[in-house]
């Protein structure tokens, strides 16, 4: 156990803390026992203090040389990928993800850095003729100003990365508030953040709860905009706040997303990919395939292929090498998936596998992925946001059916289909209502350098990452000039 306790970082510093601040232990949900660091809570006053660090930074950094701006991000980026696997390792313990997944994120995040470390320099603005003689029209964005970014625990240092890259990138100020979950990646991105010669006040970090610290930055005036990525009940909050104060705003909020695989399917291709989609990161993906909807001459034989390799997967510590699924974040998601279990049941759903809190000595939240069959369009399970490894199998008569079946949801995320027929492929490319569209790929795994988001119930406002992602971090001015 670390002894040191971490805390917020505000105005280019780390705070100090009393000794009778609140205090929030970070556990290892492979061990619960064993505590990962322990934090600070910064409470509505420094939250305040953070606001107004950003709001007297803003000027300046919106006006900041973009060599400046590129070579922190570089600066920034260039450390995540050096030290990948050591904040791998920090990621595992406190989220679970196994390491090589929890490795490969740290990467992502630092190549999000890299990525808008060029972006900062990429000519941007548009020149229009006018319509009356002797004017000139000049089209270009302007930073937004301070946001508010307020990030899951599921990705604890991608997501943070992809939504600090570009407002920093785009000459915006920052207030960043991680999941209460996963502090340590956070911490250690701040820590990066702190020396990357980003001036005080640009950038700061609150560890809090979001009923405190996230409301305040979602309430208070001195935010010009906020991106959001959570479950939609929050986003759903954040949103009628967001139109209450006129703020811009980009919500990332849930999924259930559909893996479609037809007849003519490449067996290996499909088990792969539902089982990629479905279990890997234990299920705890926006974008991981939850309905899995098959027609009936590869039903039998995919549900057979799967359950079996589900039935090997090993699941446990997310630092040991050979584990495919580590634990659940925490005892309260192992409860909701159990839950969903039961729900599954008493609607009639056959288990054929897992759906099973497996007991260990270090009290890890241990889950096995569950695999159901025989679901019905109406049960929960098929329907509801589980986030966990709870995968239900819909049988249907052919493509029709399973198009239909797949755009029967509220959430349009992602979406994936598995199948040799360049029709069918083309045809659910073009008309599925998902914002992002596989083809014989598992529904999650997305790269850093194009759109991400989705449709419907799971994402409001512009995209996030890539070249879009200025979109939201900027302002549209439009100026006439008399020649
Ligand atoms: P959550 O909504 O409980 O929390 C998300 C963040 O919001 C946390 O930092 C939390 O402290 C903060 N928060 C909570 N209440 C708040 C309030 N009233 N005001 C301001 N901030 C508040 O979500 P979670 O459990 O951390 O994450 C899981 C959810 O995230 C799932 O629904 C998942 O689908 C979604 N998710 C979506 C994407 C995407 O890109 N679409 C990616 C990852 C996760």
């Amino acid at each position: 156990m670390t002894s040191k306790i971490k805390s917020s970082f505000v105005d280019g510093s780390f705070v100090s803390y009393d000794h009778g601040t609140d205090l929030l232990e970070n556990r290892n949900p492979s061990n619960p026992s064993e505590v990962v660091e322990r934090f600070a809570r910064a409470d509505k006053l420094l939250t305040e203090r953070a606001i107004q660090a950003a709001r007297s930074a803003a000027p300046a950094w919106a006006r900041s040389n973009p060599q400046l701006r590129a070579d922190a991000l570089d600066f920034i980026g260039s450390e995540i990928l050096q030290r990948k696997e050591e904040l791998g390792a920090l990621l595992a313990r406190e989220e679970g993800k196994v390491l090589r997944e929890a490795i490969g994120e740290a990467e992502r995040a630092g190549r999000s850095f890299k990525f808008y470390a060029q972006e900062a320099l990429r000519a941007e603005g548009e020149k229009y003729p006018s319509v009356r003689d002797d004017v000139g029209i000049d089209v270009f964005t302007q930073p937004l100003g301070v946001i508010g970014i307020i990030a899951p625990w599921n990705f604890p240092i991608a997501i943070p990365a992809w939504k600090i890259a570009p407002a920093l990138c785009y000459g915006n100020c920052v207030v960043f508030k991680p999941a209460e979950l996963v502090p340590s990646s956070a911490w250690a991105l701040a820590e990066i953040i702190s020396r990357s010669g980003v001036p005080a006040g640009v950038f700061n970090m609150l560890i809090g709860p979001g009923r405190s610290v996230g409301d305040t930055i979602i309430r208070s005036p001195e935010i010009d905009g906020i991106s959001f990525t959570g479950s939609e009940h929050t986003g759903r909050q954040i949103a009628q706040l967001a139109a209450e104060g006129m703020k811009k705003v980009q919500l990332e909020m849930g999924g259930k997303n559909p893996l479609v695989v037809l007849d003519d399917a490449d067996l290996d291709v499909a088990v792969e990919a539902a089982l990629n989609g479905s279990f890997y990161s234990t299920g705890q993906r926006c974008t991981a395939s939850s309905r899995l909807i098959v027609t009936e001459q590869i039903h039998d034989r995919l549900v057979a292929a799967l359950a079996e390799k589900t039935r090997a997967l090993t699941i446990g510590d997310a630092l040991n090498a050979s584990t495919n699924v580590g634990p659940v974040v925490d005892g309260r998601q192992l409860e909701q998936n159990l839950s969903y279990v039961r729900f599954g049941l008493e609607e009639g759903a056959k288990l054929v596998c897992g759906g099973e809190h497996l007991h260990h000595e270090s009290g890890g939240f241990f889950f096995s992925p569950a695999l159901f069959t025989d679901v019905s369009p109406k049960m929960r399970i098929y329907r509801e946001e589980i986030f966990g490894p709870v995968l239900s199998v819909l049988k249907v008569k052919n493509y029709e059916e399973a198009f239909a079946a797949a755009e029967d949801t509220p959430f349009g995320l992602s979406a994936g289909i598995i199948t040799t027929s360049l029709k069918h492929s083309e045809h659910f490319k073009r008309n599925s209502s998902a914002g992002m569209v596989m083809v014989n790929l598992a529904t999650a795994g997305v790269d850093y350098h194009v759109p991400f988001g989705g449709n419907g119930a799971s994402s409001l406002g512009s995209r996030e990452q890539g070249t879009h992602a200025r979109q939201f971090f900027t302002r549209v001015k439009t100026a006439y000039q008399l020649a």
